[in-house]
């Protein structure tokens, strides 16, 4: 049996830098990653692998991933754009590759120039080429659907069609599936349903959710997913990289925070917090004025805080 309730996925290395304009140097993506696991968090998506001239930012990808798999028990995941990007990060070491397709036509479009239905068709390409890897080295392959909750182009998607492409990914050979909230427009009510109508066609192969906090709803649309039976949650510490569709607004829900509703409800993350908090430190001096977010930061643990029992 595990000895945790729910997995949190750390993904600002990521997402977060993703969104960052400064270049946050490698020694201290590095530092941040070693904190974060000593801190207990057992999987973080450390990098993209998309080609450096398109996001400088994760040129140095190959060696944050040779330092993540020097930490003992860390499930080292990273997003992959496309097959090349698999290539890399297998040949890098990768444990985990997440692909996305967004579920938004528009958005796939303005985002890699690629239909969902092309995209779908690269993810069975990056499934074949995992296949020719020896059984027991093979990286795990999560199939990640984004825009799921609403886009900022299209405005409303079809939930239909986040049930066709989540099915469509689940028969292609994903290891897990992924819905994501890449905006922020998501309710808890619209959590509930969309991912209870995926989980009657896909059952417990949908097993993540990444959310973002853009207008204040992360935490309650985190607790809806759980009561769906959501296992795995991708957050940002300090939800860094905000919004890159508007301007000031939090990005990722903030990992401290997560971490502190979940183990105050009496589910065990395996996290401590209080060096969890600290840290933020190292993204206050690696990225001077990089905005953060969070508000356990700012009010700390209340009084008699206890972490989750066994
Ligand atoms: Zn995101």
């Amino acid at each position: 049996m595990s000895d945790i309730d729910v997995e949190i996925s750390e993904v600002g290395p990521r997402d977060g830098l993703q969104n960052t304009k400064a270049f946050m140097p490698t020694e201290a993506k590095k530092a941040w990653i070693s904190a974060e696991a000593a801190a207990g968090v057992r999987e973080i998506e450390v990098c993209s692998f998309v080609p450096p001239k398109l996001l400088p930012q994760f040129v140095d990808a190959a060696e944050v991933v040779a330092h993540a798999l020097t930490i003992p028990g860390l499930a080292v995941a990273a997003l992959i754009p496309n097959l090349k990007g698999a290539e890399r990060a297998v040949a890098a070491g990768v444990h985990k590759l997440s692909f996305t397709i967004s579920v938004s036509r528009a958005h796939s479009l303005s985002n890699v120039r690629k239909t969902p239905e092309e995209q779908l068709e690269e993810f069975r390409r990056i499934v074949a080429f995992l296949k020719t890897q020896p059984k027991e080295k093979r990286a795990f392959l999560s199939g990640g659907l984004s825009t799921v909750f609403g886009c900022t182009l299209e405005g409303r998607i079809d939930e239909r069609e986040v049930v066709r492409l989540a099915v469509a990914l689940a028969e292609a050979g994903a290891d897990d599936v992924s819905l994501a909230d890449t905006v922020g427009y998501a309710n808890p009510a619209q959590i509930k349903r969309v991912f209870t109508a995926v989980r009657r066609e896909i059952g417990d192969t949908l097993t993540s959710a990444h959310l973002h906090n853009t207008r204040g709803l992360g935490l309650a649309n985190a607790a809806a997913a759980l009561e769906c039976g959501i296992k795995t949650l991708d957050s940002s510490l300090g939800g860094l990289g905000g919004c890159p569709y508007a301007p000031g607004a939090s990005g990722n829900i903030v990992t401290e925070d997560l971490v502190f509703m979940l183990e105050a409800m009496g589910l065990r993350t395996g996290i401590d917090l209080e060096k969890l908090l600290g840290v933020r430190r190292i993204l206050e001096e690696a990225l001077p004025g990089a905005e953060l977010f969070g508000n356990l930061a700012l009010a700390g643990l209340p009084k008699g805080f206890a972490r989750a029992a066994a």
